[in-house]
Order: structure tokens, then C-alpha cells, then sequence
């Protein structure tokens, strides 16, 4: 807990030594180096390379990842600091996220070891970045109802089929790709995106948000992939999904704390300095009530990301309790945020204002990764 911190929680019990001198490192090296970047990811809707290359240098590329395979033998827990910090500080357009967790937690926690050997020393090192292409123009939520197809043809899979919304798709060097193999049977492949024929990616989508990532349609023509890119079984696509949406999930849960954490510290600064009728912002009840309810509820969502990662680290976490995580914090961070916004009064609606971008940032919570709308029958199915 730092001076600034209006949450009140503690660091959880899951906290070593190492963990708050990895934390200070990650929060060291994003105010430095990439917190100056910001703005420009965000105008030019991309992450030039050289910021991937030098978070790895610094060991935050899928910290993770095994010593054996060249990793630093780090948990999730690592990873939920650098995507809390990246979000408190206004920096999760670098998008850590989805490079270390939504797509490499694949190859941590499911590749073969060659596999493993084959990808991991480029997407540790920043020189490569990776995606996962699960959504279609025709199944969203109803991802069983995909149509991408991958035939079989000797040592090879033949892909045809379109993607859509693919984070990182525009830049992706290895996407995870979800297709048919058979008419009810999903399978996960990986696709090397270099010089692939009959390969073709969308201009980057105009979002209302998160500009600095660059979404993408995705365009398969009878593109040739090594059968050995196969993850696991074929067949196993929907479950081992199911079994990375579970972190996927987390991570829009972390995501949504680090924001809040950073839009209570900003409105707390504003409030206390802007002046009206003779007094600070801060003094009226109504702003001193406001931030007490919102800094309640935050505290208790922290606390709750805290449990949800100890239940991880501990293999018991359950893809209803994610669906929870992911759930309440979205909105919650949704909720924060518009009446932090509130408190800016008309500089809250100038981009200009960090409180602005967040407004926009924020939305996509409650939609990607699943909709809050599915989390809620992922969440019903359990009771
Ligand atoms: C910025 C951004 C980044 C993304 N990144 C990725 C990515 O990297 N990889 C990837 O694969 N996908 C990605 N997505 C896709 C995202 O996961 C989907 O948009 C999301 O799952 C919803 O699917 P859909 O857009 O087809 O909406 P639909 O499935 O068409 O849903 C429309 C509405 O209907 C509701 N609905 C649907 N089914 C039900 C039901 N059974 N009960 C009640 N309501 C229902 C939904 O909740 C929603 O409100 C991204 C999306 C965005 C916007």
C-alpha cells in the first residue's frame, strides 16, 4: 500500500520479498520508459517494436515462463502485477496482457515441449508478439458456431476462414487459431504469420478505445500449416478455451482494478485542488461521499482479485469465479469511472484528460473476453 493508494488493502498473504521487488522494478521501468510512450501508441494505434524488445530486456515478456525453456520461473502472480501496474499507470496500451497471458499461457501451460522450444525465446525477447483468434464475423459468444475450417493434407493443415476483433492481429507474428477440424470438432493451431501465403489481415478497426492496440479482421485462403502446429489433441479446441479463458477472464478483472485505482488517485488529486464557491471540490459532501462508496467498493474488488489470484497460484480457481471476477469488476470499473468523470466537470469530457481516455478504454471490459451477459450463465450453470 503506497501513501497515494486510496484503496486500503494490503498486500495479500501470496506477497514474498520477491514479489513487491518485482512490483517496484515494473513500476520503475513503466514511469520511465513507457508511461512518456503513451500518447503516441495511442495516436499512431499501434506499439512500435522496440518497446516489446525493451520489456523484454527487462524480463517482463511471459515472466512465467519456466527457467528450462529460458523464462524467468516466474507465477501468475507476476503477471497480475505487471497488468495491474500497467493499468494504474495509463499504460496498458503496451498490452502485456495479451502477450504474456490471454495468448502465451497456451504455450506455458499447454504446448509440447518443442513447441515451447520453437516459440517461446522470440516472444520472451520481444522480437515476436502473439494473438488469439478465436471470434468470427458469425460466432462472438456462440464460438461453437465458428466456421473457419483447417482439412488435413498429408504433413499439413489447409485453413480457410475469417477472424474478427483480433487484438494484436494487425502485428501478431504467432496467432492461436481456432477453426473446425471436423464439423463438431474445434482444434487450436498455431500459425506463423511471416510470409504465409494466402494469409491477408484487415486495416486496423477506428474503436472508440484501447487505440493503441491494433484490432484486426484476420483472412484465410488455403493457407498451409505445419500439422506439428497443432496444440494438444485435435478435437480439444473448446476445452482447453475454456481452461485459458479462465485467466483470459482475470485479466479484464486485474485490468479493471489497476484503472480504478488510477482514476480514484487522479479525481482525489482534482477534487482536492479545483475550487468552487470558496471551497475545493473535495470539501462538498456530496464529492466526499461519492469517493467514500466508490473507494468501498473498490476495496472490495481488490480483495477479491487478490483471493481469485491466490486461487490460481493455488490450481483452484474455477471458471465461475472468474466469470464473478470479471463480471462485477467491469462494471464496477465502468461505474468508477463515469462518476470520477463526473467530478472533472467539463474537463473530465476533454481528451486532453486522462479521466477522458478511460471513459473510452473502459467500455470494452464488459464486452470482450466474453460478454458480462455470458459471464452471467457461466456464473448461472454453477449455482
Ligand atoms: C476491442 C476488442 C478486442 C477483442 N479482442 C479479441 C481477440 O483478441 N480475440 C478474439 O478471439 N476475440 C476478440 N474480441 C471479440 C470479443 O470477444 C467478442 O466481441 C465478444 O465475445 C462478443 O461477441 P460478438 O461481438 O460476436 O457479440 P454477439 O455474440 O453477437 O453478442 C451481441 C449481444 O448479444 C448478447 N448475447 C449473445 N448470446 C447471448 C446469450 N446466450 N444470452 C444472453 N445474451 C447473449 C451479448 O452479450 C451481446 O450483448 C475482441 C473484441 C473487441 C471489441
Amino acid at each position: 500500500m503506497t501513501m497515494s493508494d486510496p484503496l486500503k488493502v494490503p498486500d495479500p498473504s501470496y506477497f514474498n520479498e520477491e514479489l513487491r521487488l518485482f512490483r517496484d522494478m515494473v513500476v520503475k521501468f513503466l514511469e520511465k520508459e513507457m508511461v512518456p510512450k503513451a500518447d503516441q501508441w495511442e495516436q499512431q494505434g499501434y506499439v512500435e517494436r522496440d518497446s516489446w524488445r525493451r520489456a523484454g530486456e527487462m524480463g517482463l515478456l511471459v515472466p512465467s515462463c519456466p527457467e528450462s525453456l529460458g523464462g524467468a520461473g516466474g507465477t501468475f502472480a507476476h503477471e497480475a502485477i505487471i497488468i495491474e501496474e500497467a493499468s494504474r499507470l495509463g499504460v496498458e496500451g503496451l498490452n502485456l496482457a495479451t502477450h504474456n497471458v490471454v495468448f502465451s499461457r497456451y504455450l506455458v501451460n499447454q504446448a509440447s515441449e518443442e513447441q515451447q522450444a520453437k516459440w517461446l525465446p522470440n516472444l520472451l525477447s520481444g522480437d515476436w508478439n502473439g494473438s488469439i483468434a478465436m471470434t468470427e464475423p458469425g460466432a462472438g459468444s456462440d464460438l461453437r458456431a465458428m466456421r473457419t475450417k483447417a482439412r488435413r493434407e498429408g504433413n499439413e493443415y489447409v485453413v480457410s476462414g475469417q477472424k474478427t476483433f483480433i487484438t494484436q492481429g494487425y502485428s501478431a507474428d504467432l496467432i492461436l487459431l481456432a477453426c473446425k477440424t471436423a464439423e463438431d470438432a474445434i482444434s487450436l493451431i498455431f500459425v506463423e504469420t511471416k510470409d504465409l501465403e494466402g494469409f491477408s489481415r484487415g486495416e486496423p478497426f477506428d474503436k472508440i478505445g484501447m487505440k493503441a492496440h491494433d484490432t484486426t479482421e484476420l483472412f484465410f485462403d488455403e493457407v498451409r500449416v505445419p500439422r506439428t502446429n497443432l496444440l494438444g489433441e485435435e478435437g480439444s479446441g473448446f476445452s482447453q478455451m475454456m481452461q485459458g479463458l479462465v485467466e483470459e477472464r482475470m485479466v479484464v478483472a486485474i485490468q479493471a482494478v489497476g484503472m480504478i485505482e488510477r482514476a480514484l488517485e487522479l479525481t482525489l488529486d482534482h477534487v482536492k485542488d479545483r475550487k468552487a464557491f470558496g471551497r475545493t471540490i473535495f470539501e462538498f459532501q456530496n464529492t466526499r461521499f461519492k469517493l467514500a462508496e466508490l473507494s468501498t467498493e473498490a476495496t472490495v474488488g481488490k480483495v477479491f482479485m487478490h483471493h481469485c489470484i491466490q486461487s490460481i497460484l493455488n490450481g483452484s480457481i474455477t471458471p465461475d469465479t472468474a466469470a464473478m471476477a470479471k463480471l462485477w469488476l467491469s462494471e464496477l470499473q465502468g461505474k468508477v469511472v463515469d462518476e470520477c468523470l463526473q467530478l472533472f466537470g467539463g474537463y473530465g469530457y476533454i481528451n486532453e484528460y486522462p479521466i477522458a481516455r478511460m471513459y473510452r478504454d473502459a467500455r470494452v471490459s464488459r464486452i470482450y473476453a466474453g460478454t458480462n451477459e455470458i459471464m452471467k450463465q457461466v456464473i448461472s450453470k454453477g449455482l
